[in-house]
């Protein structure tokens, strides 16, 4: 499995090479990475390969975002379509700006089709100029950046290693237990973190009959425990609200193991790694009963404006 990932990483490293230009002409730019679907026809051997990719987002094993491009004069990196800043693509996060981008390819230079006054397009735009506030060029060429290594290059030895610690939980170290958040609370988050909550792709997996297994909450991904917690929408607003309050990162995007593991490695003190704990944890647990709510009282409740505004 770390060699199919390794594919990827020399995928995005060379993007000049011979064979990556050959599936950019039949996968387009991204080569068919980052999708969460396997594709439905291509050659044999590649189609695998993204199959098994997929794999690792649905099961959250390596999220999308372990791989991202690291900008330095922006000359190798696509502003609209690669994951630079944050975790995802500036297309998928400002979906109606990107499509007033005229000139898209040269996005580093923005042209927009009509002007950006009000609306959503506006909103979007003082969304992206907020996060581009703490961005800054510099000199150096952009360069691709493995999230699951210190030095930011791909290592297979690493990425096995990631990989063994999540499929043998018995050899990924103690239980998580934080004592200023209730017992259930607690379990809750053992579960999550051992993929042993009844989501309905896991009751699927295990046999059990239902009528979908896309996400309850929005209905447009399959309801895997990295999409509901990291990738849906409200978990999104959840997770950047929570980040705009404490001054922190935005732990959206991310697996709960990642988000657990950027605690513990917050350069903070323990009180305040307590206190960090506390918040995500609840944060999970408000996210699963939202969830539950939705699954339970189909059609009662609505979408609503979130916690913590
Ligand atoms: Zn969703």
């Amino acid at each position: 499995m770390a060699l199919i990932l390794k594919c990827k990483w020399r995928f995005f490293n060379n993007p000049t090479s011979l064979w990556t230009r050959l599936i950019k002409e039949f996968y387009g730019s991204n080569g068919g990475f980052f999708q969460d679907r396997k594709p439905a026809a291509g050659s044999r051997p590649w189609s695998r390969i993204l199959a098994v990719e997929v794999k690792f987002h649905v099961t959250s094993l390596v999220s999308k975002s372990t791989l991202r491009r690291s900008v330095g004069n922006g000359e190798e990196t696509r502003f609209w379509e690669d994951v630079w800043i944050g975790h995802r693509t500036q297309a998928t996060l400002f979906p109606r700006l990107a499509v007033l981008e005229a000139t898209p390819v040269d996005g580093w230079r923005w042209c927009w089709q009509r002007q950006v006054r009000d609306g959503r397009p506006a909103a979007e735009l003082s969304r992206l100029l907020e996060l581009l506030t703490s961005f800054s060029c510099s000199d150096h060429r952009d360069k691709c950046v493995w999230e699951l290594s210190e030095e930011g290059t791909f290592s297979v030895a690493e990425t096995r290693r990631w990989i063994d610690n999540d499929i043998l939980p018995e050899g990924s170290g103690t239980t998580r237990w934080c004592r200023l958040v209730p017992r259930k609370v607690n379990i809750f988050i053992w579960c999550l973190l051992l993929d042993r909550i009844p989501s309905f792709i896991a009751l699927s997996t295990r046999g059990i009959e239902i009528n979908s297994i896309m996400c309850p909450v929005c209905q447009d991904y399959p309801g895997h425990v990295g999409h509901l917690f990291g990738s849906c929408d409200v978990a999104v607003r959840i997770w950047d609200a929570v980040a705009r309050w404490l001054q922190i990162p935005s732990f959206a995007y991310l697996t709960p193991r990642e988000v657990f593991a950027r605690v513990d490695g917050s350069r903070i003190n323990a009180k305040q790694k307590e206190v960090l704990e506390v918040v995500v944890c609840t944060v999970f647990w408000v996210i699963w009963q939202y969830r539950n709510d939705v699954v339970h009282d189909a059609g009662k409740l609505e979408k609503r404006p979130f916690l913590w505004y």
